[in-house]
């Protein structure tokens, strides 16, 4: 695989990075994930935005190729030979040589790198038409789940609880309500209303949920965006998650009980349609 490294194309085992960078040491990086569709970028524009976002956000140096990379993008896809599969971007802080916990000087460049990753079956994935099951778990993450940051621990946690329960995923729950799926958007269908988190600093700003939302509203489908329960989710007609890389995915089963008739839904299905047709349509 040929990755990227600040500013150089490179076999992966040659890409090597400080062991006093700050991703590293503090996890004090931020990352974006792109998927690819027919070689081509679904919501490119988006993620690039939110990038900016987060680096704003933690007062990190933009790469200095920022304005480069739809092009760097595009280069990976096309020396990986990636129809479909996935790209993730991560720029840290950087290396000032030492570990600190402030903020080194602005003259450290932050750490930018890229690689690709082939997922044959994306936009086919069987998993689409069997659903996926999910467990709830607390959420004990830190208060600005709205920065894409690598601090990804508890959301690895959450997963591992999930897969010794024999799920998939888990839904997080704060305050009694649902925030969000470890990395995903969490939504529930009843009757002919999408309810999903408001935004705030509680859960990611999904580039797939802004997608989806405005997609379903030019469909006149009803949306709310507003907090809801686990019991409420139990009791919907229908569940489903979105993210970047599982598009629209029907959730089948909430701690061991299922949604609606235990299959997916006509609402999910139809939005994973939907979302894949107009993405694949405005891919660049
Ligand atoms: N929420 C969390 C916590 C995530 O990690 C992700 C994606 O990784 C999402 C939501 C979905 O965001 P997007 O649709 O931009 O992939």
């Amino acid at each position: 695989r040929t990755v990227y490294l600040n500013g150089d194309y490179l076999p992966e085992e040659d890409a090597k990075i400080s062991i006093f960078d700050r991703s590293f040491l503090m996890a004090d990086g931020v990352y974006e994930v792109t998927s690819v569709l027919g070689g081509k970028l679904i919501d490119f524009a988006g993620h690039s935005k939110r990038l900016e976002r987060s680096l704003n956000e933690l007062e990190m140096q933009k790469p200095e190729v920022f304005d480069d990379l739809l092009d760097i993008h595009r280069e990976l896809v096309r020396l990986n030979d990636i129809d479909e599969g996935m790209i993730y971007l991560q720029v840290s802080r950087g290396s000032a040589g030492d570990r600190d916990f402030a903020y080194p000087n602005s003259d450290v460049k932050p750490t930018l790198v890229l690689f690709t990753q082939s997922k044959p079956n994306l936009a086919d994935n069987p998993a689409a038409k069997i659903g996926i099951k999910v467990i709830s778990i607390e959420d004990q993450r830190w208060g600005r789940r709205d920065i894409k940051t690598v601090q990804l621990l508890y959301p690895s946690m959450g997963k591992m609880m999930a897969k010794d329960a024999g799920c998939d995923d888990a839904w997080m729950v704060e305050d009694g309500h649902v925030t969000e799926g470890t990395s995903n958007n969490a939504y529930i269908v009843k009757g002919d209303t999408i309810i999903t988190r408001h935004l705030g600093t509680e859960i990611l700003n999904g580039i797939t949920r802004a997608a989806v939302l405005r997609f379903a509203r030019e469909a006149q489908m009803k949306v709310e965006e507003r907090s809801f329960t686990i019991q409420e989710a139990k009791d919907a007609d229908e569940a489903f998650i979105t993210s970047a890389s599982t598009f629209v995915m029907p959730v089948v089963t909430i701690d061991g009980a299922p949604i609606g008739i235990g299959t997916p839904g006509p609402v999910a299905a139809r939005l994973r349609e939907i979302y894949l047709d107009e993405s694949r349509n405005s891919a660049l």
